[in-house]
């Protein structure tokens, strides 16, 4: 079961930790990304399946509509196949333009795995590049230099 760390200016709390086709296909362990809470700023990393429905099953809940941001490290299922309900439920339908989505370019430019309808909810979309920093709220975070990893 996802675990809480809590500390005063925040906690990351675990919506899976499932990594790879098979762990994630028979659920051995869930799949639904990492919530990051620091200083108000609230981060989700890498929606895989299943990442809506443990929002709100944690305990206590945690609310989508409160993200800043949402990063997607690479567009595989097992880290991407929620991103467009996460954007929904970050824009609250749509209707709230609010929130950055961080992905690679591939992610919108080839194959593309976020919707182009659900591409205008954020405020914005940053197409992250290697070895740049990154804001959003209050926090800061750099990506590495470009790894391969293929299907
Ligand atoms: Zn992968």
């Amino acid at each position: 079961m996802a675990k809480i760390i809590k500390q005063k200016e925040g906690f990351v709390k675990f919506l899976g930790t499932a990594g790879a086709r098979f762990v994630m296909i028979g659920q051995l362990r869930a799949s639904g990304g990492i919530w990051i809470s620091y200083k108000g700023t609230n981060i989700l990393v890498d929606p895989g399946p299943g990442s809506i429905v443990r929002c709100s099953a944690a305990r206590p809940k945690l609310n989508p509509a409160k993200l800043d941001g949402i990063i997607l490290t690479h567009k595989h299922l097992d880290h991407a196949n929620d991103i467009n309900v996460m954007i929904e439920a970050m824009t609250e339908g749509g209707f709230k333009k609010r929130g950055v989505v961080f992905c690679p370019a591939d992610a919108i430019n080839e194959d593309s795995i976020i919707l182009k309808y659900a591409r205008n909810f954020p405020a914005r979309i940053d197409m992250l590049k290697a070895e740049h920093d990154y804001k959003v709220g209050g926090v800061s975070f750099a990506t590495s230099m470009r790894h391969l990893h293929t299907a």
